[in-house]
This record gives C-alpha cells, structure tokens and sequence, in this order.
C-alpha cells in the first residue's frame, strides 16, 4: 500500500518570510535601492505587530500621556473657532494606536468640535487598535483617498520618520545611489551607479568620501499633496517629528527593536526603520503648493505654550495619587535632554486660515 505524501506546508502568511523574500528578489534581479528595502521592511514590520508602548519597540508622545493628544485637541478646536467654525474633518496619518486622535476629541468636543475622523494607515494590525479607540472612524491607504468637500485639520505624529528615504553616498569623485545586496540572508548596503552632480545641492558636492545624503521623496510627494488640499480646500496639519533642516550630510537611518538601537541590515521586517525627517525640505515641499509654513518650534516649547503646564497641574489636583507620574511624563515631553528639542513642530496652514496657536 502506498500512502499519500502529506500537502506541501503552504508558504507562511506573509509572516516572517520577508527575508527570504528580499533575498529572492535580489539574487534573481540584483540589489535594490535602500527605498525600497526600506518601504518593503517597514510595510511587513507594521502589518505583523503592534509595536508601540513599553512591552513593545518604541514608545511616542500620545502613549506617554493623555496630555499630548488632549493639547492638540485644543490647538485644533481654537484653529477651528478662530476660522469660523466650519465644518471640517479631522485627519490623522500613521495613528498608531488611534490614542492621540482619542485624547484630541475628547477635548475638542468640550468646545463643540465634533467632526469626521478619517485616519491614513496601511497597517491592518494597527486598523484593528484604532476601531477599539475610535470605532467611527473612515480609513485609508493613502492621502489622496481623503475626502474634499471640506477643509481639513491634519495632524502627523511620528508618521514622517517611518518613510523611505534613499541615501546618496559620496564615492571617490562621485555621489551614488546607496542599494542593498544580499548574500545568502545576510543584507548589506552598497554603492550603485553614479547619480550626476547637479543633482547634490551645491554646498554639499564637496563632502569628503564616505557622506551621506538623504533625501525621501515619498515624503515630499505627501506633504506636496496634503498642502494642495489645505490651499484648495482650506484648514491646517500639524506634523510632529524629530528631525534637522536639510539637505545636509548624515546618516539617519536607524533600527529600534526592544526600545534598543539595532542594525538596519539584519531581520528586515522585524525592526522599526526611520529616518530623521529633514523639516527644511518638506516646508519648502509645502510653501511650493502656496501654504504658510510656521515653525519648525522645539516640542518642549510648543506644548509649553498650549498650556502643559496647567494641565498637569490640573490632572494632578485631581489625581493626587497619579501626581508624580504626571510630573514626570509632562518632564519627559518638554524637557531639554528628553524630548523637548529633539521633537520639532511644524504646521501648514491655508493662506485664509488663522495663524495656529504655538507659532504666533
Ligand atoms: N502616530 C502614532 C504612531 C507612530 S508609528 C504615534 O505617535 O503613536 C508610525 C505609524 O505610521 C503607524 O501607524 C504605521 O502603521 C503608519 N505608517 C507607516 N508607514 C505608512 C504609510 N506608508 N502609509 C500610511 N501609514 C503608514
């Protein structure tokens, strides 16, 4: 008798397999640029986990304390008053855990702001953790499926770090575009056909052998698109990022696993890869569709100015027991050597809108 060999295992869900994907990929049509290494191992790295919180990679502001979120609920709803009160849609992009859009509503709505929610996320993982926050919400993959029958205020927290971006190194006389090749499963980044010159910013060309250039031109294409809306339709966004005025010679790329920096090049799709948001490029992205560009201002200062301060006092009145916890979050998000200086504000605004609080 002859018994039936078992079904082959079908391949896994996805789950996992990207290196072995990756590898594929390159063995059989050479190395590719580090965009898109980066955008496949990022869109694998979103899909599979929740990565937020202590137990996760990372933590961000909204996760550290209800005070963020509940901040830029009011910037908005004082946004939207000194407009007019029109009708709007609130807009978030990457919201992670839905938390900040959360913790905005709920301080909107004291003041009668009640409106839409559509979040821009391409994690089914992280769509499940914002239905639980905020159950009616309207989601999308991208920003140009956002509705545009109305002004919108937009907000971007941490959203911008998390985009591909290419590198440009500087190899002998030339600049070339950074790719990664693959041998066996171990990933490396190398230098690929020269890119010309006049394609360096001027200042820059001159950088000694071994530099780096970034650029992320995903990035630019959305903020391109997002300051479009505002000055076709009216309303503002808000992003929030740690990042530099660029273009400029760095490598920022960086891998976080574990609340630990980590090598880029290993497990792609297991790591949390960003990159420092160059603000100088993307406010000209923004200023180029015709909207008004306010700050970039140190996050410690932006807060400072909406009001942390008596709101942790506050909080804290009515929560003595949770007193030094507030104390310490308010401390974590505006000091100096926590993340005050390193996290910067930036808004965008439509020229007929007022000039948003903590930029004036
Ligand atoms: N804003 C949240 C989460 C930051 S993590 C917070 O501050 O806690 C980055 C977020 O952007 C995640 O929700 C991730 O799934 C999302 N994201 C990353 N790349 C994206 C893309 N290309 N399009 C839409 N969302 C993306």
């Amino acid at each position: 008798m002859t018994s039936t060999p078992p079904p082959p295992t079908p391949p896994a869900s996805g789950r996992g397999d990207l290196p072995d994907r990756l590898a594929r990929a390159i063995t059989m049509a050479g190395p590719i640029p580090l965009s898109q290494y980066m955008a496949a191992a990022n869109a694998e790295y979103y899909a599979t986990r929740d990565p937020l919180g202590s137990a996760g990679d990372f933590t961000t502001a909204p996760e550290i304390s209800q005070m963020f979120g509940e901040l830029i609920g009011l910037w908005a709803a004082d946004l939207w008053q000194r407009a007019g009160e029109p009708d709007i849609y609130w807009v978030e992009l990457g919201p992670g855990r839905g938390t900040l859009t959360a913790d905005a509503i709920r301080a909107m709505s004291r003041v009668g702001l009640d409106p839409p929610v559509h979040f821009v996320e391409t994690s089914p993982t992280l769509r499940a953790s914002q239905r639980a926050a905020v159950p009616y919400a309207t989601w999308h993959d991208d920003i140009a499926q956002l509705p545009d029958d109305r002004p919108v205020i937009a907000v971007a927290n941490e959203f911008f770090d998390a985009l591909p971006i290419r590198q440009l190194v500087k190899a002998g006389d030339a600049w070339r575009e950074r790719l990664v090749a693959c041998q066996d499963l171990l990933f490396l980044p190398i230098a690929g056909k020269d890119v010309p010159a006049s394609v360096i910013p001027e200042g820059l060309r001159d950088a000694p052998v071994g530099s780096v250039i970034e650029t992320s031109p995903a990035s630019v294409a959305i903020a391109r698109a997002l300051a479009q809306r505002l000055m076709a339709h009216g309303g503002a966004a808000l992003v929030i990022d740690y990042g530099y005025d660029g273009p400029a010679i760095g490598d920022t790329l960086q891998a976080v696993s574990s609340h630990q920096f980590a090598n880029p090049f290993e497990e792609p799709g297991s790591r949390d890869l960003t990159a420092h948001v160059d603000f100088a490029t993307l406010a000209a992205a923004a200023g180029v569709e015709g909207a008004r560009v306010d700050g970039p201002v140190g996050q410690g200062a932006f807060l400072t100015a909406l009001g942390i301060d008596p709101r942790a006092e506050a909080l804290a009145r009515s929560t003595p027991e949770r007193a030094e916890q507030i104390a310490a979050d308010r401390a974590r998000l505006v000091d100096d050597d926590q993340m005050g200086t390193l996290f910067r504000a930036m808004a965008w605004t439509a020229r007929d809108w007022p000039i948003p609080a903590g930029f004036l």
